[in-house]
C-alpha cells in the first residue's frame, strides 16, 4: 500500500535529493570537500565523512528511536548537508522511512549500510544526524563537540543519565525541562558545547514513578509529535487517532532544528 500509492513526484524528488549533498560534494562549493570526521559502518562499505564540528548533539530517548536502534536511545550529531559527504558507497545504502514504514528514501529517513545494516544517520530535509559512533576518533578519543547537548524524551529512557546535559520530558521545544541542570537557557543550548556538570536530584525517579499511566500517555502524544520516528510504537490505532499530530509533528522537529540552528549562526 506505501510504496505503490507513491507518485511519480515523490520518486522524482529522491532522484532529485540524491544529486546533492550528501551524496555528492555541491557543485557550488568553493573548495573540495575537506574531512574533518571520517567514519564507515561495520562492514566499511560505506564511508561517511563531516568536514566541521556538528552544529548541535541530542540524545533521543523515544521509543522509535529505541526500538529502530536496538538501544536505548539514539544519539545524533547534527549537520548541514553541505558539512556531510558520503565519501564510499553511496551507491550501497538502505533507506526505511519510520512514518510509511517502507524501504524508500523518502524523507526524513533512516540511513544504513545495505551490507551489514549498521545505522548511519537519518536525512532530514536540511540536515544530517550522523550517530556518533560512525566515526573513528583520531586517539581513540571523542571531542567534546561531540557530547550530548540535551536529552529529549527523557520520559521513556530505559535508565537515568546523569551527564548535566538539560533533559526534556519530550520535544525539546513543547515539553517541560526535567530538573537536573539549573541556568541554563532553553532555547540557545544549539550554541552552548559545554554544560555545566550538576548533580542529579532525585527528582526524576519521582517524576516518572508516580502516575505510570498518566506518564504514558503523555508520552504516547509526545511520541506522535516527534514524528516519524514515533510511528513504530506499535500503537496502531493510537497512532491513527493521532494522525493530525503526527503530519505536524513530522515536520516540527527538523523546522525547530532549523530554526536553532539559524539563531546560531546569527548570533555567532
Ligand atoms: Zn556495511
Ligand atoms: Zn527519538
Amino acid at each position: 500500500m506505501f510504496s505503490s500509492a507513491r507518485s511519480r513526484s515523490d520518486q522524482t524528488a529522491e532522484e532529485e535529493t540524491k544529486t546533492r549533498p550528501p551524496y555528492v560534494e555541491a557543485p557550488d562549493a568553493k573548495q573540495s570537500f575537506q574531512p574533518k570526521y571520517k567514519g564507515a559502518c561495520y562492514c566499511g562499505q560505506v564511508e561517511i565523512a563531516a568536514n566541521s564540528d556538528p552544529v548541535d548533539v541530542r540524545v533521543c530517548h523515544c521509543r522509535g528511536c529505541q526500538r529502530t536502534h536496538g538501544a536505548s536511545y539514539q544519539w545524533s550529531a547534527f549537520f548541514h548537508k553541505h558539512q556531510v559527504l558520503f565519501t564510499k558507497g553511496h551507491d550501497h545504502l538502505e533507506f526505511y522511512n519510520t512514518e510509511t514504514r517502507a524501504p524508500q528514501h523518502k524523507l526524513p529517513v533512516k540511513i544504513l549500510c545495505k551490507s551489514c545494516h549498521a545505522p548511519l544517520c537519518d536525512e532530514g530535509r536540511r540536515m544530517m544526524l550522523i550517530f556518533p559512533p560512525v566515526f573513528d576518533w583520531k586517539d581513540g578519543k571523542m571531542p567534546d563537540s561531540f557530547k550530548p547537548r540535551c536529552h529529549i524524551f527523557y520520559g521513556t529512557r530505559t535508565f537515568d543519565i546523569e551527564d548535566g546535559a538539560p533533559k526534556f520530558e519530550g520535544m525539546k521545544e513543547k515539553s517541560d525541562k526535567l530538573p537536573e541542570v539549573e541556568g541554563d537557557s532553553d532555547d540557545d543550548d544549539a550554541s552552548n558545547s559545554k554544560q555545566p556538570e550538576a548533580r542529579s536530584e532525585g527528582k526524576q525517579d519521582g517524576t516518572t514513578s508516580n502516575g505510570d499511566a498518566k506518564a504514558k500517555s503523555t508520552v504516547t502524544a509526545q511520541q506522535d509529535a516527534h514524528g516519524a520516528r514515533a510511528s513504530q510504537n506499535g500503537a496502531a490505532k493510537q497512532d491513527a487517532s493521532m494522525s493530525n499530530g503526527q503530519s505536524n509533528g513530522n515536520a516540527a522537529p527538523e523546522d525547530s532544528i532549523a530554526s536553532d540552528v539559524k539563531r546560531q549562526r546569527r548570533s555567532s
